[in-house]
Formats: C-alpha cells, structure tokens, sequence
C-alpha cells in the first residue's frame, strides 16, 4: 500500500538584534527577509502570497476562522514586513509571522525528506545572517521556541489526512501521543514555567505553554489539537494536521522520529486500528509532568486509573504501529521509523543519557552537566541559560549543537551535500516541484503563488493565468519537467491546462 502522505514544517526561528538598536523586531524580521530575497533576485511581488483562497476558512468543528486577508496589490510594495512572502527555488515559503522570520518548508512525501528541506531552513537562515555579520548591529538566528523570558514561538507540522476521517478520532488517538512524543523529540530547556519562574531543566522547550486540549488559537491558551482547518487541498477529501505542539529539532533521529512516529500513528487513526484506550485523565498536566522529568521514569494516570511513563504510552504505540505494519505491508522509509523509534525508547528506558547523540534534549543536557559538573553551577546560573542559547545559533562557528555535531557527537541520517541541494532543489514528487521551478525558470512571470495556486503573467497588456494546484501530488517533475523547460510561459500555462 502507499505510505506516501504529503507533510512539511514550518519554523519560526528566534531573532536577536544585539545591542537592541532595533526596537522592533518585526522589523529586524523583514530585514531578514528582504536580505535573502535581493541575494537571490527575488522580488517584492515575485512569489507574494496568494491569500485569495478559494475555500472558506472553516475550523475542524465549524467555527468560521478569522484570518487576515491581504490585497496583492499591496504585497508587491511588501512595505510592511508583515506582508511580506518570498518563494524559494525550492518550493518552500519564507515570511515574517508575528516577530519572526518563519521558513515553511515545501511538501514533502516521506519524513526523511521533511528532515532534509527543513535543514534547508536552516542553510537560508545561516545564509541571511552571514550577510548581515558585517553590517552593524547585525541580527542572530536560532532555531529554538523560547526566548526562556516568556516568549515562545512555533514550529508547526503539517500532516495531510483524510476528510473522511472523525476529528473527534483524530483527538482521541492523538492526545495521548503528543503528550508523551516528547521524550523522543524534545528540544530541551533551561528553566521551569513560561518565564522560567522555577530553575531546573526541561525535555521539551514548548510544554509549559500549553493551556487546553483542543482548540483554535496557535499563540494564546495553546492547544494539544490545533482545530485550524485551512487544507490547501481539496477539502472534500482531505484535511491538513495543524500540529502546534512540538519543538524544532536540530538532530536528524529525533526529527525523523517526531514526524516518522506522528505519520503512522494518523494512519493507525485514518485505518481506525487504535485498539487500546489510552486517554489520559489530566493531559495538560501530564505533558507538564513528563516534560519536567529527564529520568523518564514520572508516570501519569490514564482515565482507566493505570499509572503510566511516557515510555511505556509510546511502547503501546509503537506496538500497535508494527503490528499494523504486519498485517500491511511495510516499506524501507516506514521500516527507518520503526527501527528508531524502538531504539529510542530502549535507550530512554535504561538510560535516558544514552540517547545523547540521538535527542535534542538528552544532548543539551550532557552538555550542560558538564558545566554544572566542572563549575559547580547551580540550574539557577545564568550562564547555563547563556549556553541553552547559544545551543540553537544557526551559525556553524557558534551554534553548540552545531559544533556537537561536527564533532561527530551527533548521529546524521542526512549529509551536507543533500542538504545544500534542497536549498536550490524543490522536492520531486509534489507540486512544490512546480511551484520552485517557475520561481527559478519564470521569476519575472510571478504574481503571486500559494500552496495551491500559482498566478502568472503573460506576455500582452493585462493578460494573467491562475493555475490551480489543488492536488499536492500533481504536478511533480515528471508531471512538468519538460513544460517548465520548455522555457515559453504561454506553453507552460497551455500545457498545465490553465
Ligand atoms: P502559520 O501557522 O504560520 O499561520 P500556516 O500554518 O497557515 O501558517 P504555512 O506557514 O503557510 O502555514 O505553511 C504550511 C505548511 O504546510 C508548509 O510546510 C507546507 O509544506 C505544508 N503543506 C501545504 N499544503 C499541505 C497539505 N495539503 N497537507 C499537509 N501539509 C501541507
Ligand atoms: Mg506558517
Ligand atoms: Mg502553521
């Protein structure tokens, strides 16, 4: 059977403007972008966001959703970096979104490859902050989700399910798993509570920012489930997972596990094979209670009255996945999952620190015992919160886990080579294959795009073609690679049928 299912991450990375000259981030964050979209000849206006969806904006259970809704026209002056949207070559978006600069990366099919174009991510990000290095004052990037004084920013999963599918399933078999992926995922933290009220040390930087269970909101009273339904699909047939809750990840096991584990578990869901009940009596605090534990051995109580680690809600998991796997058919992708995935939870059962070249978490951790070993320092000194800073600098020369990882500290499923040419390359298997080679090969033509549009100007006064891309496994490269190089823009949109 297919195990393809359409996924990317998008990712706010934190901003620091040294000697704060800057009052506004938001500003540094336009900055951020208008660096890297004239270095790449990218436009104001070439590839602004499509915001003229054509479905209505309807929450999961309903609701209509309020949503800013932005005039193109207005897009091409991008004066407010608010407004502002580049495509990439690679078929991935890049944007302001609240006070930061969010790199949302092209649709994917399998999770190795969400791990590769999301470290493409980080390359672009890396790029813009070598460039401003020697123009005072300079910004720095990190791929974290806290600021550690209260701020948190997100990075979001985007899974595609079936329509056909309950939500109320999708909740269900869901919750439990969230609440626990943690310990495999987490991107650790320095500090307890949302502005680090209490001193210690976290699995996850994102936990403590989660107030409810399910809901529409992604900054304020965060949810498990995020209800947002926008499915850049048909959305008679399709959804698109808006998960919220999760931290980005620098480690390529960690990463691949988070989104490799959360695939097949929506396939448990979709195929309505979730045959244990493991619904959790208080799941905010739960994911509190697991988080605020690096043994791994807190238990939380299930609504059946079981006391339960993380560990062992995972292990049930994981055992309902193989044996779905079994009776269905595998493949060497899924297969990859599967094997880390148990060996994660087989180190963090014995263990835990064993899983240090493996976890974002139990990495930052060793790291930091280490200072608190040979200085005596207290979870308290701020230069352990100076370090769970540095730990995330997009900067090879800077950035801790960086160097961890050059060192070869790090387990890599991905190699530099591959990763350097997702910046350039779009996925081949997605109409995000579409999307970033009209940007390389027909930049000029570009009015506007979005995940499932694409508008273009012909040559003759007035004359644009929208092209739909409802289907997000249409329109791959063996689909268009001769239309797109064809090199005629008129031949291009006559051939795609628009
Ligand atoms: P935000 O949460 O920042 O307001 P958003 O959730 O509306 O933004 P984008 O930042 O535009 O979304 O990113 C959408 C992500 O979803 C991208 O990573 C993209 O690859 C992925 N994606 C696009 N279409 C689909 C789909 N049909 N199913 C699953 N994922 C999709
Ligand atoms: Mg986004
Ligand atoms: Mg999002």
């Amino acid at each position: 059977m297919s195990v393809r299912r359409i996924m990317g991450i998008e990712t706010e990375y934190g901003i620091a403007v040294p000697g704060q000259s800057w009052a506004n981030p938001m500003t540094a964050s336009g900055v951020v972008l208008t660096t890297y979209a004239r270095a790449h000849g990218l436009r104001a206006g070439h590839g602004a966001w499509d915001y003229s969806d054509e479905h209505p904006l309807v929450d999961a259970r309903g609701f209509e959703m309020p949503r800013a809704r932005a005039d193109i026209s207005q897009l091409t002056d991008a004066e407010d970096p608010t407004l502002a949207n580049v495509v990439l070559a690679n078929g991935a978006r890049l944007y302001v979104d609240h006070a930061h600069p969010e790199y949302s990366s092209p649709e994917v099919t399998s999770p190795r490859d969400v791990v590769v174009w999301d470290r493409a991510g980080e390359l672009v990000m890396r790029e813009v902050v070598e460039r401003l290095a020697d123009s005072p004052p300079g910004i720095n990037l990190y791929k974290n989700n806290t600021d550690g004084k209260g701020a948190s920013y997100g990075t979001h999963e985007n899974y595609l399910v079936s329509r056909a599918t309950p939500f109320d399933r999708i909740v269900g078999g869901l919750t439990p798993f969230f609440v626990a992926r943690q310990v495999m995922c987490g991107a650790g933290r320095v500090g307890i509570g949302q502005e680090s009220e209490r001193t210690g040390y976290q699995m996850s930087s994102r936990s403590d920012f989660f107030e409810a269970e399910v809901g529409l909101e992604t900054t304020f009273k965060r949810p498990i489930i995020n209800t947002r339904d926008e499915p850049h699909a048909d959305p008679d047939v399709w959804r698109r997972l808006h998960v919220i809750i999760g931290d980005a990840n620098q480690a390529d096991v960690a990463n691949l596990v988070k989104v490799g584990s959360t695939s097949l578990v929506l396939r448990l869901i979709e195929a309505d094979a979730i045959d244990r009940d493991l619904t959790l009596l208080h799941p905010i605090t739960a994911l509190r209670t697991i988080s605020h534990d690096p043994t791994c051995r807190a238990t939380v109580r299930l609504r059946d009255g079981r006391e339960l680690t993380a560990v062992q809600i995972l292990t049930e998991y994981l055992e309902m996945a193989s044996a779905f796997v079994e009776r269905e058919g595998s493949d060497p992708a899924t297969d990859e999952v599967l094997g880390h995935w148990e060996r994660l939870l087989g180190l963090l059962a014995g263990d835990p620190m064993d899983a240090a070249a493996d976890i974002d978490w139990v990495a930052k951790l060793a790291l930091l015992q280490r200072y608190r070993d040979r200085d005596g320092l207290e979870w308290g000194d701020p230069r352990l919160a100076a370090i769970d800073i540095q730990w995330s600098d997009v900067r090879p020369a800077k950035g801790i886990f960086h160097k961890l990882e050059a060192a070869g500290r790090i387990t890599r499923l991905t190699t530099d080579e591959e990763v350097r040419r997702a910046v350039a390359e779009p996925p081949e298997d997605t109409r995000a294959w579409l999307r970033g080679r009209v940007v390389e090969h027909f930049g000029d033509a570009v009015v506007s795009a979005s995940w499932d549009s694409l508008v273009l100007r012909l040559p003759g006064p007035g004359r644009v073609a929208r092209i739909p891309l409802l289907d997000p496994l249409a329109h791959g490269r063996s689909a268009t690679e001769d239309l797109v190089s064809a090199g005629d823009v008129d031949d291009l949109v006559a051939g795609l049928g628009a």
